[in-house]
C-alpha cells in the first residue's frame, strides 16, 4: 500500500448522543450517512445552528 497516510480520511462528526436518542432519522446514531456516502450530523435532532428567534408570546 502506498497511502499508508490515509486511514482514517474522515471521523464521524461529533453528535449529540442525548438529542440523537429519540431519533428516528438517525436511529439514535446522530448522524446519518448522505447521497455521497459521507457522514453528516442528523438535521432531524441535531440542530448545528439555530440562528432563528422564537418568539415566546
Ligand atoms: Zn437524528
Amino acid at each position: 500500500m502506498a497511502y499508508g497516510t490515509m486511514t482514517a480520511p474522515e471521523p464521524n462528526p461529533r453528535a449529540n448522543a442525548a438529542l440523537a436518542a429519540d431519533c428516528e432519522v438517525c436511529n439514535g446514531w446522530g448522524s446519518v450517512i448522505t447521497s455521497y456516502g459521507r457522514h453528516e450530523l442528523c438535521r432531524a435532532c441535531q440542530s448545528p445552528a439555530e440562528d432563528e428567534c422564537h418568539d415566546g408570546s
